[in-house]
């Protein structure tokens, strides 16, 4: 038995499903998880020693790749003067200014500690900002595990939200929308059906958690008139996208503004932080200046500042990163569909930038039942296949490849040629 198979063992008798994240169990791929030792630049190593090249990268955060010293040095300066005070300090004021400075649209933000906590906390400041309950939310969008985001299955538009997890209320979800992605006449529908009550849209700009879905031309910016024709908040979720496909992320990638954007995993550069932010306007109505309240006993802290600030620092003063990340991401995506069109197989890679997913489905992708229609069991094949040869992706179907700075010509080479091994074995099973 393997380190990472007994530590595996150990842990359910005391952590549900012995891990403290689901998708990390990889129950999807019928596997146990590996234990991860330590990682650096685009590679981990587990408790046995083997080195995986990483496409996970945290799920978004090591976008400058693990353990950089620029990040660390922040990091252990920071401890060394106290872990936590529970009061203002210095780099709360610096990492503001920073994301201000970096997003047009964000003229304030609040520090939290999670993605969760950001759209649970920025939906919140919607509704008190609006004095409006219901929300548009999209299908195959997650928005972290707070009981109203938690609907995402149901039948489509112009149904209240059902929830998706036991243990949620269906008091909690009754006021959210769902939508589906890029269908603008369903939002429209819902616009003309209660546009009044709408407190806000909340959209990932692209879809990260259903695989890699994009927007298509006019729909993000189909939403921005709709929201402002209705007096309705938009919220993007950048917690994957935010500075990542641009220095201003998605908004800037597609030039459509936010009225209130979340952030968390990259701005926390591995730490566990989250943030909204927007304007000023609706801003203001958080306390202790306005009457939504909010807080967190270690918000903004110390240390969790000092990574964030030095990972978003480095992207601030490097903008040429962007389109280093955005040439990965052609080598890796344009790769992979090549490589598709060469051995004859009928599926579907989506990208953006350094996101990007392959289905295994002809599609085209472009919403949650398109993403459903992959063929989860040939992932699985796949997925077994790219781990055994050390290359590390995540344990499902419906999440993106994450590409880092470390990722090196020759790493995607590799994984390329170790892909192509795998189809040319099996295609004539599909
Ligand atoms: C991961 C994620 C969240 C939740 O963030 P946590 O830090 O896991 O709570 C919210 N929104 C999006 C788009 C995410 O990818």
């Amino acid at each position: 038995m393997t380190r990472s198979e007994s530590l595996f063992q150990e842990a359910v008798k005391q952590i549900p499903g012995g891990v403290n994240s689901p998708v990390r169990a990889f129950g999807s791929v019928g596997m146990t998880p590996r234990f991860i030792a330590s990682a650096k630049g685009a590679y981990l190593t587990d408790v046995d020693g083997n080195r995986y090249l990483d496409y996970i990268g945290s799920w978004g955060p090591m976008i400058l790749g693990h353990a950089r010293e620029e990040v660390l040095e922040k990091v252990e300066e920071a401890c060394r003067k106290g872990l936590s005070f529970g009061a203002a300090t210095e780099a709360e004021v610096d990492m503001a200014q920073l994301i201000c400075s970096m997003v047009p649209s964000v003229e304030m933000v609040r520090m939290v500690n999670s993605g969760t906590e950001a759209v649970m906390s920025a939906v919140r400041a919607a509704r008190g900002y609006t004095g409006r309950d219901k929300i548009i939310k999209f299908e195959g969008c997650y928005h972290g595990h707070s009981d109203a985001m938690l609907v995402k299955a149901g039948s489509g538009v112009m149904t209240a939200g059902v929830p998706d997890s036991s243990g949620v209320p269906e008091g909690c979800t009754q006021d959210t929308l769902l939508a589906v992605y890029n269908d603008t006449e369903g939002v429209e529908k819902l616009f003309d059906a209660f546009g009044a009550e709408i407190a806000a849209v909340i959209i990932e700009p692209v879809g990260a958690n259903m695989g890699v879905v994009l927007p298509e031309d006019g729909f993000l910016q189909r939403l921005r008139e709709l929201c402002t024709e209705n007096g309705s908040v938009l919220i993007f979720d950048e917690v994957i996208t935010g500075f990542r496909l641009a220095q201003a992320g998605a908004q800037e990638y597609f030039g459509v503004q936010a009225d209130l954007t979340t952030y968390g995993k990259i701005i926390g550069g591995g730490m566990p932080v989250g943030a909204y932010g927007g304007k000023r306007e609706i801003m203001e109505v958080v306390a202790p200046v306005g009457s939504v309240y909010q807080a967190g006993t270690l918000s903004g802290n110390p240390v969790a500042m000092a990574a964030g600030i030095a990972q978003l620092s480095y992207l601030k003063e490097h903008p040429e990163v962007y389109a280093m990340l955005e040439e990965k991401g052609e080598q890796l995506y344009g790769g992979m569909r090549s490589m598709c069109r060469d051995l004859g197989l009928a599926y579907t890679v989506n990208a953006a930038g350094s996101l990007g997913c392959m289905f295994f489905t002809p599609g085209p992708v472009a919403d949650y039942t398109g993403a459903k229609r992959s063929d989860t069991k040939a992932f699985g094949g796949y997925f077994r296949h790219m781990l055994e040869h050390g290359i590390y992706i995540a344990p499902s179907q419906f999440e993106a490849m994450f590409l880092s700075l470390a990722h090196t010509e020759e790493d995607i080479c590799r994984t390329l040629d170790i892909m192509h091994r795998y189809f040319e074995k099996t295609k004539e099973k599909y």
